[in-house]
């Protein structure tokens, strides 16, 4: 077992992955590694792969296995080894899981946990429906805000979540590539299902009970 907690958290689009890492980032000693909004920050390049990411995530599809093991490679290297990981978006099926493992065992680390938020679907087209993100550091907002309570930078519409369909298309195909890896991990002992269909303050009290 690794000195520090190295974590995934799973859920489906909204269900409210992004908001819980920040609420145990620091009290857990945790980096986290967001591959949604590295993806965005990849589809802001005016670069060939830049254009290539910012066609998918518009399309509601994933970025290829290539891509996303190469920027979570390069990302964990710059992570001292004092701090432990939280992975936000990734894995998102099993071939990811397993490369993971790998990742994680060449670190000199082991994955201890995975946090699955689980909510209804209707929650979570009406949760995606009025969702503001952050331009500076892509923080999710679900309340009236106009500036990120995080780094006051501007909330903005997230391109992917303009349209109900591309909602409900993520939706579905996130749901059809993660259910397995719940089985995966569930059968592997490390699942933790905690209930995401309530407010935030209460979803951070059961994650932090189970991992103290
Ligand atoms: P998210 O913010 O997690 O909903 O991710 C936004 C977009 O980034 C997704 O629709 C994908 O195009 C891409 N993405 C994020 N994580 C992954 C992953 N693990 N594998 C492939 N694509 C990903």
């Amino acid at each position: 077992m690794s000195k520090n907690l190295n974590l995934v958290i799973i859920g489906l689009p909204g269900s409210g992955k992004g908001t819980q890492v920040e609420a145990i980032k620091n009290r857990f000693n945790l980096v986290d590694i967001a591959t949604g909004e590295i993806a965005r920050e990849l589809a802001d390049q005016n670069t060939p792969l830049g254009y290539e990411v910012r066609e998918v995530i518009n399309k509601g599809e994933l970025l290829s296995d290539e891509i996303i093991f190469k920027v979570i490679r390069e990302r964990i290297k710059t992570i001292p080894n004092d701090k432990g990981l939280v992975f936000d978006g990734f894995p998102r099926n099993l071939k990811q899981s397993q490369v993971l493992d790998e990742i994680l065992f060449r670190a000199g680390r082991a994955l201890d946990k995975v946090i699955y938020l689980s909510v209804p679907e209707e929650e979570l087209e009406k949760r995606l429906k009025t969702r503001l993100i952050c331009e500076k550091c892509g923080y999710s907002a679900f309340g009236h805000e106009k500036n990120c309570p995080k780094c006051q930078g501007k909330l903005v519409k997230r391109e992917d979540d303009t349209s109900l369909k591309v909602v409900q298309k993520r939706i579905e195909e996130n749901f059809k590539i993660i259910s397995p890896l719940i089985s995966c991990y569930q059968k592997r002992g490390n699942l933790i299902e905690i209930n995401g269909d309530q407010p935030p303050k209460d979803v951070t009290k059961d994650i932090v009970k189970i991992l103290e």
